[in-house]
């Protein structure tokens, strides 16, 4: 058995089925770019993709464009970083980032982790883990046991569609198990009053 990773195209045709996904495109020319970056309006989010990049932040993979002028300098840095084979344009999301995720335990099978998500996760580590597959009463309590729970609930006219973070655990939990997923990181998820949107997404799937 061997362990296969995803290309980022099919990794979120995989997510598609549990949570939403922005307007995004995966473009390889200049021109596909400008065009699709036109047709959503700045800001927006241009992102190096190739099967060699993996954290995208740190190598400088990631842009966020908000005039004309920032866009033609990010597609040049962008196509100009090794490895880069396409740049994919996303719509520029508000929301709160979480983080969702699923591994493969050898002893206790399938987990499912939510939690909050980019830089926080590493900060605060404030994650909730369950056993799968979870129902949406082990979802709702999951996220009750975030020390940043209240957000979910509202505080202070954040709002985020609760229902949709319940459903995405509970669709994350069941894919994993149906696809044989060895590890599955939707980091951010970023969830606000209209759904959950997954923005960056890694899946290994074992073969
Ligand atoms: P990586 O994790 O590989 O560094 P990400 O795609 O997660 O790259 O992007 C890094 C950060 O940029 C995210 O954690 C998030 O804060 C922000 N970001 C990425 N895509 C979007 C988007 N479409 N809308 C808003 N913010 C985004
Ligand atoms: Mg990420």
């Amino acid at each position: 058995m061997s362990i296969k990773k995803l290309s980022e195209e099919e990794a979120f045709r995989v997510v598609g089925n549990f949570v939403k996904i922005p307007k995004q495109k995966f473009c390889e020319s200049e021109e596909e770019v400008k065009n699709f970056a036109s047709s959503l309006g700045f800001p927006v989010v241009l992102k190096a993709v190739g099967s060699k990049i993996v954290h995208k932040t740190e190598i400088g993979a990631v842009k966020i464009a908000y005039s004309s002028e920032e866009l033609n300098n990010a597609i040049k840095k962008l196509f100009s970083i090794e490895g880069c084979e396409k740049i994919l344009v996303q719509e520029f999301v508000k929301g709160i980032e979480t983080i969702l995720g699923v591994k493969k335990d050898e002893t206790f099978g399938h987990i499912v982790l939510f939690g909050l998500g980019g830089i926080y996760t590493e900060i605060f580590k404030d994650v909730s883990l369950r056993v799968c597959p979870v129902t949406s009463e082990d979802a709702k309590e999951m996220l009750h046991e975030l020390k940043a729970g209240k957000i979910f609930e509202g505080f202070r006219g954040i709002k985020v569609n609760k229902d949709e973070i319940i459903n995405a655990i509970v669709g994350a939990s069941k894919l994993a198990v149906e696809k044989n997923i060895v590890e599955m990181d939707i980091n951010p998820l970023i969830c606000n009053a209209n759904g959950c949107f997954a923005v960056d997404v890694r899946i290994f799937l074992q073969e």
